[in-house]
Parts: structure tokens; sequence; C-alpha cells
């Protein structure tokens, strides 16, 4: 059993957490910013576990002048002399990997394994980034004027503005942060009020690596509520492109603010994803996928398992083996090496969950298993499958929580079209080994959603491929593949290297 006195005191000495913690920091914390006390809490047992005090109007405008001036130094650093800095925050997050994990878990509430997993991803970006240093760059295209040469660059935009979530507390900074820094950008991070010791801690690493090789503030932090200093900094001029992780109701209000003033922004929404289970699938394979998406991490990925559609012939069977098996689930502390399934964030994440659950069931869904909270102390609830007719409100709604919705189908092209039917468009799944319905799924006329699987279920991406989703979702896409290009800015160059002046489409302008 883990005390919490001694969890926090193991993760004070190696990840320098205080008592009262301050909440800005540039290569520096600032002693003492003016935005007032925020209490932080474990959903682990619910016990307050630090106090941090938060930034305020003036601490947020030390920290952007800060990364203003230090973006006017990095962007003329080569990117694979950036690459190679960046390898060195890789290699301090390898150091700190256990420590920072099993603080995740402690002030998230995602189990041990998933903690560790979240700062793997932090490396593994980091290390991505690192090889993209020496490959970002433009085309050289045919220009149609004689001594002609067109081509494109990519320079680096600004400091960037990054938001996230608390389900992945230091993740989804890395991803934009690793990024940017290659891309010659400098950062202000506004991490979630719900989970920011995590990045406290993530910035006195990041403050030791600039310190130690003389480096501007590339990195920089800022906690404070998303209606005090986010809406400061959604708002700054000064930060070219925000970058934004949560629920649409956020992203909404972001995406327009930032239109507003015709900033560039990148939203990383909710998502309602699904998976779809044919008759020639096969079914051990679809179990392990969608107890995984379903249960992991309480059902607080973004990319949780939500919906689930069985073919008619399987789903009796398939639904009483999962019955069974969401009753054995280990819930418990999710430190504890057996457990399976930790906490949820809150107490107003519990709420949310049982007050789906009341709706569904008045919408005609049959809780086949869970549906209650668990007696313990802290956010504990029992994963929840609802069977229900296609026509439950409810079920368009994302619920950041364990419930599972199951339905049946009998024709493929009826169930994508249902699949389709929501708002968001994140991730989604197919098991089958029918060649027909998979094509179906992928094709043009099959998923809407940004990501698209096939016998793999909706949750835990890689970090190699573009991340992120369609409709509601947001349209960004962040981490690998070519991602990277929403962090620059492109400028494409006609060079004359003639005598002559000719225009483009032979356009004649002499004066006689
Ligand atoms: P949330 O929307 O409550 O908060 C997200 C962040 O936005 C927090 O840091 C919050 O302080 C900030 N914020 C809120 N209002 C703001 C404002 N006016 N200006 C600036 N910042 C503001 O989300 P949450 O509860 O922390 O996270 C859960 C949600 O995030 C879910 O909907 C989940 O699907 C989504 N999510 C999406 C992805 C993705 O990649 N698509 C990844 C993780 C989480």
């Amino acid at each position: 059993m883990h005390t919490g006195g001694r969890v926090m005191k193991d993760f004070m000495r190696t990840l320098r957490l205080a008592e009262v913690n301050s909440g800005a920091s540039t290569r520096e914390w600032i002693a003492k910013p003016g935005g007032g006390e925020l209490a932080v809490f474990t959903p682990s047992d619910g016990s307050r576990i630090g106090t941090v005090l938060q930034a305020g109007p003036a601490d947020y405008d030390k920290v952007a002048a800060e990364a203003l001036a230090a973006f006017r130094e990095w962007r003329l650093v080569p990117a694979p002399q950036r690459g190679l800095i960046v390898r060195e925050f890789a290699n301090a997050f390898r150091e700190y990997k256990e420590p920072l994990g099993r603080l995740v878990s402690y002030e998230m509430g995602k189990i041990y394994t998933e903690g560790l997993g979240e700062v793997q991803e932090m490396i593994d970006v980091a290390d991505f980034a690192v090889g993209l240093s020496r490959t970002i760059g433009g085309p050289t295209l045919p220009s149609e004027r004689p001594g002609h040469r067109l081509m494109e660059q990519w320079h680096p935009l600004g400091p960037i503005g990054i938001v996230t979530a608390f389900n992945f507390p230091v993740a989804v900074w890395a991803w934009n942060a690793m990024l940017a820094a290659v891309c010659g950008d400098t950062c202000i991070w506004k991490p979630s009020s719900k989970t920011p010791l995590t990045a406290i801690a993530v910035q006195h690493i990041c403050n030791d690596v600039m310190k130690a090789h003389k480096l501007p503030s590339i990195f920089n932090l800022v906690v404070g509520r998303g209606a005090a200093v986010g809406e400061q900094m959604i708002m700054d001029r000064r930060l070219p492109l925000i970058s934004a992780t949560g629920s649409v109701t956020m992203g909404r209000h972001i995406g327009e603010v930032v239109a507003r003033r015709l900033g560039r922004s990148l939203l990383e929404l909710g998502g309602n994803n699904a998976v779809i289970v044919d008759a020639s699938a096969d079914l051990d394979m679809a179990f392990n996928g969608v107890l995984f998406g379903a249960v992991g991490t309480a059902g607080q990925r973004c990319t949780s398992t939500r919906r689930l559609f069985l073919h008619e012939s399987i789903a009796d069977g398939f639904l009483a083996r999962l019955v069974a098996a969401y009753k054995r689930v280990p819930i418990s502390d999710p430190l504890d090496a057996k457990t399976l399934m930790g906490p949820l964030i809150d107490e107003g994440a519990v709420n949310d969950m049982l007050k789906a659950i009341a709706q569904a069931k008045a919408q005609g869904g049959e809780v086949l298993v869970g549906g209650e909270r668990v007696a313990r102390p802290g956010s504990y609830v029992q994963p929840t499958i609802v069977r229900g007719p296609r026509d439950m409100a409810i079920v368009r709604e994302e619920t950041f929580a364990p419930i599972l919705y199951a339905f049946t189908f009998t024709d493929i092209d009826e169930v994508i079209a249902q699949h389709n039917s929501v708002d968001q468009g994140l991730s989604s799944s197919i098991f089958s080994r029918d060649f027909l319905n998979i094509e179906r799924f992928l094709g043009p006329a099959g998923s809407d959603c940004g990501i698209a699987n096939v016998n793999a279920g909706t949750s835990g991406a890689e970090i190699g491929g573009a991340f992120g989703g369609e409709k509601e979702t947001g349209g960004g896409r962040e981490s690998g593949s070519d991602s990277w290009k929403l962090y620059m800015r492109r400028q494409t160059n006609t060079i004359n290297a003639s005598r002559a002046m000719p225009l483009a489409q032979g356009v004649q302008f002499d004066l006689e």
C-alpha cells in the first residue's frame, strides 16, 4: 500500500517538488507568482498532495516576453544543432522516467505502467524530433521562366502556446514541444489545473538542461486557470500558434478567439470512438482490443472505446464474455502493480458518469454490468456496459468515463453509416478477416475518423503517425508524419538567375 506522504516525499526529492510550488517559470522559477493558490489532490484517495502558486497576468507577461526573446535567438540555431539539443532533453526524460511516470500515475490516476508509458511517449517523440531535425525542408519546383528557380523554405514560426488536458499530463506537451523545438520555436505551456505537479516536475527537468547547455528559455510554464491565464495566452498576438488539447467546448472557444486575431490553432478535442466487430473477426483479438480500449485508463483517453457494434451472429456470446471480464477487473490504487483500473480524475467526473448512466436508462438502455461507484476513498467507479437502442441521445456525447454502449448490426454499410453519425471523429477500428469489409471501412465512404485501425483497438497510438481527428475533434494533427509543418511558416521563393525580367503567365509590361 502506498501512503500519500511517502510517495510525495519521494517525488519531492527526485523531481524537486516543494510544499508550495511556483507555477511560473522561464529558465528560472518566478519566486512568488501572483495568481493565487491552487490545491492539488490525488484521485487515488482524494487527499491533498500539494499547493501551487499560480501565474497572474504580470507573470504571464514576463514569461511571454522571455519566450519571445528566446525565440529570436533559438530560430538562428541550425535545425540539426537544435536536434542535438532536443536529444539532451530526451536523455533527461530517460533518466527521470521512473519517478515521473510514478508521479503521472499518482496525480492523474492512470495505472503505473501507463504512467511509465506516457513518459516513454515523451522520449519517443523527442527521438523522432531529433531525426526530423535533419530532414525538415521544402521542395524545389520547376519554374516556367528561363533561368529561374522556384523553391519553398520552412522557417521557425514563433513562441507557441500549448494548452494540455489532464488525461495526458506530460505526453501531449512533449508531442508539441519536441517538434516545436526542432522547428526553431519556443513554447509556453499551460497545463491542466488538475495535474500541475507533473508539469512543474517536467519544467524542473527542462530547466536543468537549458542551464547546462546555456540555452535561451525554449520551454516555459504558466500554471493558472483557463479563464484567467489561459484567456490571456490565447489572445496574445505574440503567439502565432495555439495548440490546444481538451474538450470540444474548450476547443470551440479557443478556435474562435484565435481565429478572431487570425492566429493559427491546432485543436485536439474530444472523441466518441467505436469498434466494429464483424462475423469473420478473430474474437479473442477483438475481446482484448475492446477490453483495453474501454476499460484502460478508466475510459479517460480521448481514444477510449465508447461504442461497440457487434454483428448479430456473435453479439450475445461476445457480450457475455465481456461482462464476465468486467466483473473481474481489479479496481484499486493506480500504483498497485495488480490494478488494471484506477480512479476517475475527481468527483465531478464520477457525477458526470452516473448522470450519463441514468440518462441511458431513461432512454431505453439496459445496464449489463457496472453502473455504480466503488465504495472506497477516492473517485473509483465500476466499468460499465450499456446495451441499448441505437437512438439513445446520450450515445452522441463523450462522457469521459468507462461506459461502453453496445449495439448489434447485420449490414456493413449500414453500420458504417451509424458509426459515422456522431459529431466527433477521432479514432475507430474494425475487427475483421473479411477483405471486403476491411476495404469498405478504410475507403472514402468508410470511417470518417482521423484514425481508422484494422484488428487493433481505438486506444493507444504510436508517435510515428499523425495524430488527430475530424469534425468536432478539431481537425488538428500532432506528433509524427508531417505534423511538424504546423509549427513552421512556409515561404515560397522565386530566384531569378537570368539577365532578363520575364513575368509569369507571359504577361507583357514594357514601357515604349
Ligand atoms: P478541458 O477542456 O476541461 O481542459 C483542457 C485544457 O483547456 C485545460 O488546460 C484547461 O485549463 C484549458 N482551458 C479551458 N478553458 C480555457 C480558455 N478559455 N483558455 C485557455 N485554456 C483553457 O479538458 P480536460 O477535462 O482536461 O480533458 C479531457 C478532454 O480532452 C476530453 O474531451 C478528451 O477527449 C480531450 N482530449 C483530446 C485529445 C486529443 O488528442 N484529441 C487528447 C487528450 C484529451
